[in-house]
């Protein structure tokens, strides 16, 4: 397998075929890099063993011995498991592998097992069974226990054993590949070469082995990030329009806006405006926390657009946002000779077409659309500048295409995704980024709490008897899952539920967009008090009434999310609140997943002590690993890497200064290799985009 081994397809490798390659494709693994990238979300090593006269049911134990009987058994459902009986100390101890009949052939009478999983009788001592070692000799059970056993997420079609089998292949193809990380430079980290990075991550035998080679691994990612968006920054030095806003032109931008804008907000308008003035795109980054009022800098640059006889365009992950971006400009435009227009879901065909056609031939000044709505080039002959707003997928910003000769638009995202600014600027290293400091006065953050769902929805008629309004958030609802959400809004409001008289709406991204753009509408009028939704409201939705939010499953959301929630309510004059319901968990399950509910735990009361985002996404960074953050786990749906605490802090700047470093020596980002295949894989960055289903 020569030339570059990493980009070697799957189907190279022994065993696959067809359908297994076809397997692999389903999840975006079609080389051998992306088979690595395949990280394992945990690795299993058996409890410390336990003679079976002192088991409890419910304890995780383990336990060695002569396997005396082996059967494969079909429950009446077809299900088949592995029913091992056990000789332990001439104590009969009975193992059930529940749907892996097939271990019963791993092991089948007369061999020694280590066996491990959770009591579930004492008489006779029996198992539910986890992990099965078989072991040539009794002797190896102590070196065999302390083996980790790397899981990896499931690939439908594809064995987990033989999912370790092409690893393994994969990492034996890459052992002799030469490093793509000079070894000064890598020494000069701590880092492992990457062969050893790979085993050690795939195949440890110790955790912090695995932690050793997840340093590596992360430190890799992050390079290649920081090599490709350099090599986008400098093919970005695109000439563009310049945009001058004289003393005339921003005094009619402030006469426009309803507020005086903060100083804040004004120092970020004048680097934005200051840069829209030379002849070269801007490609800048505006971030501000939740509710720093990004809107009106934007609104204010754009103006400065259209006052130059520019087109301006500004984007919306959702239309329920880009309906409200729409309302806003509307009402602070009244009377003005801006012509606007919203290209979105849930504008009327025929008025939507009027609209395009309209941008067509430039009578329009400034669009608003959503990304969804505006893929299919709406082109825009004067466009001079692009507003992306709460949407991480630069990629967005990077297709529009030169609308003029040889000019560029220039560009602008918003963001309030807490990042560090030295994440913003080691991943986007060709974008300039602007802090909004401050929030307009008046406006403090929202308290947050972790209560009972009586409890919250008590706060929830509360609030809407002192005349406010409130949100109730559910959980991820996907397409399929939005009946329940609409059924347990009936439950809610049924004559004896918790809001009982409450006048409510339903919104979700399965609704027809009418019905969604109507759900909000209400809301905002006063027409109704509580708002069912999901995540949809997540990000820039206005509404000054709002004090009060709960969200249900609060411990399955990440810090960014709930920060984002949280600042739906509190708008306006009155104080908000938000209330965090933790997901009900059944007493029984309180051992296996104590991990991820300690977690939940932790970042819980992280956000209650945190008000500020970009400190919340420092600790946040700690708590689960970069990773995470910046959507790096994502790719084929490999794991986190078991990073440990605090090491990862630098990280980011050592890859900026390495990227630099490489480049410095030569070294061509584009050129198929490690790294631009590592960042072709990763597919851009993308920080936690909202899941607005
Ligand atoms: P975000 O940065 O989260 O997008 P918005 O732009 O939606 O925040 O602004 C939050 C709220 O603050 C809006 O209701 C907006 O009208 C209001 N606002 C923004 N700037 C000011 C200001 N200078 N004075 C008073 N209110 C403001
Ligand atoms: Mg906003």
């Amino acid at each position: 397998m020569g030339g570059d081994p990493f980009g070697t397809p799957v189907s190279a490798l022994r065993g696959v075929g067809p359908a297994r390659t076809a397997a692999l494709d389903a999840k975006g693994v079609r080389t051998v890099l992306d088979l690595l990238l395949l990280t394992p979300t945990r690795y299993e090593a058996p409890p410390p063993p336990k003679p079976p006269e002192t088991w409890a049911v419910g304890d995780d134990v383990a336990t060695t011995g002569k396997v005396v009987a082996a059967r494969q058994v079909r429950s009446r459902r077809g299900r088949a498991f592995a029913d091992l009986r056990l000789d332990v100390g001439g104590r009969a101890v009975r193992a059930c592998f529940f749907n892996r009949g097939w271990l019963a052939e791993r092991a089948p009478k007369g061999t020694w097992a280590l066996v491990w999983g959770r009591a579930t009788s004492v008489a006779p001592p029996t198992l539910s069974a986890a992990g099965l070692r078989v072991l040539a000799a009794p002797e190896e059970a102590a070196a065999r226990a302390a083996e980790l056993e790397p899981r990896r997420p499931a690939v439908p079609g594809v064995a987990e054993g033989v999912l370790r089998g092409l690893v393994r292949e994969a990492l034996d193809a890459t052992r002799a590949a030469p490093d793509p990380l000079p070894d000064d430079l890598r020494t000069a980290r701590g880092l492992p070469t990457l062969a050893d990075a790979l085993r050690r991550v795939h195949e440890p035998a110790t955790l912090d082995e695995a932690s050793e080679g997840a340093a590596r691994l992360l430190f890799d990612r992050l390079l290649a990030l920081a090599l490709a968006s350099r090599a986008r920054g400098e093919a970005g030095a695109a000439p563009a329009p310049r945009i001058v806003a004289d003393a005339k032109v921003r005094a009619r931008i402030d006469a426009r806006l309803p507020f005086r804008l903060t100083p804040g907000q004004r120092a970020a308008l004048d680097e934005i405006l200051a840069d829209l003035a030379r002849p070269v795109a801007m490609r800048r980054l505006l971030l501000g926390d939740v509710g720093s009022g990004k809107t009106a800098v934007a609104v204010g640059a754009l103006l400065a657009a259209t006052a130059a006889g520019r087109q301006g365009l500004l984007v919306a992950p959702t239309d329920v946002l880009a309906a409200q971006h729409a309302r806003t400009l509307s009402q602070w435009l009244a009377g003005s000779r801006v012509r606007h227009a919203l290209i979105a879901a849930g504008v009327p065909r025929a008025e939507r077409r009027r609209a395009e056609a309209a941008a067509a031939a430039g009578e329009l000044d400034l669009v608003v659309g959503t990304h969804a709505a505006l893929s299919d080039a709406v082109l825009l002959p004067r466009l001079g500048l692009a507003v992306v707003d709460e949407q991480h997928r630069f990629g967005v910003l990077q297709r529009l295409k030169a609308r003029e000769k040889g000019e560029r638009p220039h560009l602008l995202a918003l963001s309030a995704t807490p990042i560090p600014r030295s994440l913003a600027l080691a991943l986007f290293g060709d974008l300039a980024v602007t802090r909004l400091a401050g929030r307009p006065a008046g406006r403090g953050t929202p308290t947050a709490t972790t209560c009972d769902a009586a409890s919250a929805l008590l706060a929830v008629r509360e609030a809407v008897a002192r005349g406010e309004r409130a949100y109730v958030v559910f959980p991820a609802v996907t397409s399929e899952t939005a009946p329940a959400l609409e059924r347990e809004g009936r439950a809610l409001t049924a004559r004896r539920g918790a809001l009982a008289g409450l006048r409510t709406a339903t919104l979700h991204g399965g609704l027809p967009p009418a019905e969604r753009a109507a759900a909000l509408d209400a809301f905002r009028s006063g027409d109704v008090d509580v708002l069912l939704c999901t995540t949809i409201v997540e990000v820039g939705v206005d509404v000054p009434e709002a004090t009060t939010l709960v969200v249900f499953g609060a411990d399955r959301f990440g810090l960014a999310t709930l920060h984002q929630l949280r600042g739906r309510v509190g708008r306006g004059e009155r104080p908000g609140s938000i209330r965090l319901v933790p997901t009900p968990r059944p007493a029984a399950d309180s051992g296996a997943s104590s991990g991820a509910a300690r977690d939940a735990t932790a970042r819980l009361a992280l956000l209650q002590r945190e008000s500020d985002g970009f400190r919340l996404a420092e600790a946040d960074l700690f708590l689960r690993g970069p990773g995470e953050i910046c959507g790096l786990r994502q790719h084929g749906h490999g794991g986190a890497l078991p990073l440990r605490e605090g090491r990862d802090r630098g990280f980011l700047e050592a890859a900026s200064e390495t990227a630099g470093a490489l480049k410095a020596r030569g070294y061509d980002p584009d050129a198929d290799g490690y790294y631009a295949r590592l960042a072709r894989a990763l597919g851009g960055v993308r920080f936690d985009p909202p899941d607005a289903v």
